[in-house]
């Protein structure tokens, strides 16, 4: 039961609409992209409206903390650092146009400041000073406590075995028929392996991020900033 689901059946909850999710592993189990420690959270992206969506995402995390009485987000700042070319600029734009707080770093500051890091000829740099870390693993439990809370049912151990669309979607577990008007499938990575009982498949490409040459990204805390940066896969 990763964050989708979980978030999901909050919302489902707080429309008022019965919601019963059915997942095959015991909960808690280590399954899934939504575990760990943390997670990163800033608004730095390359497309205007994951900006806008990120400040949505920001009220809806820290109205969690508030309903569930736990810190869920740590803000840190994040550097942004690369090649100061069409694309950094766009993300810089994207920032300044949405009037989210940064920083920016001289080459001489950026020494003085993180001295661990090379910031190479032609590099730019932005700190998105909203950025930081949210704890994942508690914001599964969290999520998952207020959904049970609020009269959500989570049926863990239940394989699914078939799903029939129609005005009506019925799903099949081995001793279980669930008739409902909807059924939102968040299996991520695994959601063509659900979506073949409908006949139906999305192009949904799951990526190798990590090779040999490769790390899917580098984070390391250093005078309480958070560097990140990822690399195209080799
Ligand atoms: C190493 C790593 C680092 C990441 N770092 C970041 C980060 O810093 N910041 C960020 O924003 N994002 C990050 N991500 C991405 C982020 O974690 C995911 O986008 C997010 O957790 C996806 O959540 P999900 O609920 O869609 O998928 P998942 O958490 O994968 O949940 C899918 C669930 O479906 C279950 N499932 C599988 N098969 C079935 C089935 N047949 N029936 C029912 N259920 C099934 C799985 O067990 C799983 O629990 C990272 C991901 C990884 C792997």
């Amino acid at each position: 039961m990763g964050v989708e689901t979980s978030c999901f059946g909050a919302v489902f909850l707080a429309i008022r609409t019965l919601c019963c999710v059915i997942l095959p592993f015991i909960l808690p189990h280590s399954w899934g992209c939504s575990l760990g420690q943390t997670r990163i959270i800033g608004k730095a992206y390359e497309h205007d409206f994951y900006t806008h969506m990120m400040e949505e995402c920001y009220l809806l995390w820290a109205k969690l903390e508030a309903e569930a009485n736990v810190t869920l987000f740590r803000r840190t700042g994040i550097l942004l650092k690369g090649p100061d070319d069409v694309d950094f600029q766009q993300l810089k734009s994207i920032l300044e146009k949405n009037q989210v707080p940064t920083e920016t770093l001289g080459p001489e500051e950026f020494i003085q400041r993180l001295p661990q890091v090379n910031l190479l000829a032609g590099e730019g740099t932005l700190i998105d000073t909203t950025a930081g870390v949210l704890y994942a693993n508690r914001a599964l439990r969290a999520v998952q406590r207020v959904f049970q809370s609020e009269g959500g049912v989570i049926k863990d151990g239940y394989q699914v075995t078939d799903i029939q669309p129609g005005s009506t979607v019925t799903v099949m577990t081995a001793t279980e028929v669930y008739r409902a008007e909807s059924q939102v499938l968040t299996a991520g990575p695994w959601d063509n392996t659900l979506m073949a009982y409908t006949g139906l498949q999305i192009p949904l490409q799951v990526p190798i991020i990590l090779s040999k040459n490769c790390f899917a990204c580098f984070v390391f805390n250093s005078c309480h900033i958070y560097i990140y940066k990822q690399c195209n896969p080799a």
